[in-house]
């Protein structure tokens, strides 16, 4: 049956595409410019520092683009802040010499390609950006601003535009979270995406379908190729706005759900009964603290006394870099911090991050080693551990010692990391490399081949990148849109040949 508003193919109440990407943040993206028919090419100039790799490339770039090249040969030998080869080289190519704080142009360059659009939609939750939109506005990128870019739409360039008359950011300089967020909506825009991207959608399921014969499918050879034989995989989800519930079938399924989307627990009594003042995210965070210091602000008018003393403390549980926020953005407010940490020593990803660039983790993690001793309104309880939260705002901690400390909350965060949701595949599809254990971004991502980011547990048709694969920075996640756009174009191209 033929749908004559979307040109597309029904089966039963499901409309047939031939890739459906789960997730609109920057990987569904990336994805999703591709897909329309945007090829890289190598443009033929040196790379500034690696010989052998401008010898890969002159020797494979006949004319072809990097689509039809052979990514493992291009790849060999690449060493960089990613496992993934694939990731090394398509880093290198769009950020020559980058860990070298060097800024040289891109060598690859973008032509539009009709003919190799694939029928593709994007499904995603929110607004295109993905994790990128639900975050405080006001919290600085770890990476450079030119590092958060997609392909094709140079950030600076954009934000010249777009930031006029406000605050420029230098090449070396991370850029708040709310720029970021409109550059990824403005690219949608500036490269007429919107057509490919469905978005207030949630995915409920997605099931592999039964591989069909031709011969119980369809008849003549022309049907042969028609989508009762093509479609691999079911996806169900309804729309957020409406409810209406919405089913595609396609041949290729791509996870790009990003790594975010559960935070991570305590397990202790009371941390789910009083989620408004209890809570795991940092955005909903800042609007309590702004409450708040906003109460704080009238007391202070009228009788004079230091703002943050009236005022039960900001307990913040958590040692990683989103915790280091929630203390920054309770002090800029002045508010009092109680911060319970399970560690002695604290380091957070912070051995990494150049003071230079990152003052203000640097500073929290002072705070935290120094246990707070010369930090007005800052008390560090390290090596403690939560045991309950009551509905009277008593936390109740656990010292090293085995003492029970009991402290009164104004509000409790809780950040202790996420972690990505994948309950939309069938139980018995746990796509981790150790398939014993939940994927987890970190420690145990989804399994992919090398270079095609097939999901190596799964049946035929689904593919997995960004954060759940392991390339957890847009920076990296741009080899991994290479990877699973090649391997699409080329299982396409060969079962026209079939076909043929
Ligand atoms: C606080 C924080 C700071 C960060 N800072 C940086 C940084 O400075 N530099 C950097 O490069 N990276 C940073 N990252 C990493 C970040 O993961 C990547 O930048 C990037 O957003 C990953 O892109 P993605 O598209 O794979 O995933 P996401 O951005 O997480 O997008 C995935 C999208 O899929 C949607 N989705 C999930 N499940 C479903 C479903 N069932 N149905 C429909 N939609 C679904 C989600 O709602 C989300 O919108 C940061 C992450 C966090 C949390």
């Amino acid at each position: 049956m033929r749908n004559q508003n979307t040109g597309t193919t029904a089966l039963d109440d499901a409309v047939y595409k031939d890739v459906v990407v789960v997730g609109n943040g920057p990987s569904g993206m990336m994805l999703s410019y591709l897909l329309a028919g945007n090829v890289p090419y190598y443009t033929g100039q040196p790379h500034p520092a690696d010989e052998m790799l401008t010898a890969r490339l002159r020797s494979s770039a006949t004319g072809g683009s990097l689509l039809d090249q052979d990514l493992q040969f291009l790849s060999q030998g690449l060493e960089g802040r990613s496992r993934s080869p694939v990731s090394l080289l398509a880093d290198m190519l769009l950020h020559p010499c980058a860990d070298m704080g060097l800024d040289y142009p891109s060598l690859l360059e973008w032509r539009h390609e009709p003919f190799l659009q694939v029928d593709h939609v994007v499904l995603g939750k929110g607004p295109p950006g993905g994790v990128w939109q639900m975050m405080d506005g006001n919290v600085l990128t770890i990476s450079l601003g030119s590092w958060m870019e997609l392909p094709d739409f140079p950030f600076r360039q954009w934000e010249a535009i777009h930031t006029a008359g406000g605050p420029q950011h230098f090449r070396n300089s991370r850029v708040p979270a709310r720029s970021v967020a409109r550059y990824y909506s403005d690219y949608v825009q500036a490269k007429k995406l919107g057509r490919f991207f469905r978005n207030s959608a949630v995915v409920t399921a997605i099931t592999p379908l039964e591989p069909q014969s031709p011969s119980s499918a369809c008849k003549n050879q022309s049907e042969v190729s028609g989508p009762e034989v093509r479609a691999r995989w079911r996806i169900d989800g309804y729309d957020a706005t409406s409810s209406v519930t919405f089913s595609y079938v396609c041949r290729d399924v791509v996870l790009a759900t990003g790594g975010h989307d559960v935070p991570n627990m305590l397990h202790v009594p009371g941390e789910l009964e009083n989620p408004s003042w209890v809570m795991h995210n940092l955005s909903q965070l800042e609007k309590v603290l702004d409450t708040i210091a906003a109460n704080q602000g009238m007391c202070r008018c009228r009788n004079g006394t230091a703002r943050g003393a009236q005022c039960d403390p900001v307990v913040i549980v958590g040692a990683g870099l989103s915790a280091a926020d929630a203390v920054i953005a309770a002090r800029f407010r002045g508010l009092p911090v109680v911060h319970v940490f399970r560690s002695r020593t604290p380091q957070f990803s912070g051995r990494q991050l150049p003071e230079d660039m990152y003052p203000e983790y640097h500073k929290v993690h002072q705070m935290m080693n120094d246990r707070g001793r010369s930090y007005r309104l800052y008390t560090a309880l390290a090596e403690h551990k939560v045991l309950e939260i009551t509905s009277d705002r008593k936390v109740r901690l656990q010292s090293p010692d085995g003492k029970v400390v009991v402290c009164t909350a104004s509000v409790v965060a809780v950040l202790i990391g996420s972690r990505p949701n994948l309950s939309i595949l069938p139980p018995e599809l746990n796509l981790a490399g150790d398939s014993s254990r939940p994927v987890d971004c970190h420690a145990n991502p989804v399994q992919v081949e090398l270079f095609s980011y097939a999901a190596v547990r799964a049946p035929e048709g689904m593919y997995a990148m960004g954060p759940l694969v392991g390339d957890n920075f847009v920076r990296f996640i741009q080899g991994g849109t290479l990877a699973v756009a090649t391997d699409i174009h080329k299982n396409s191209s060969r079962k026209e040949e079939m076909i043929l």
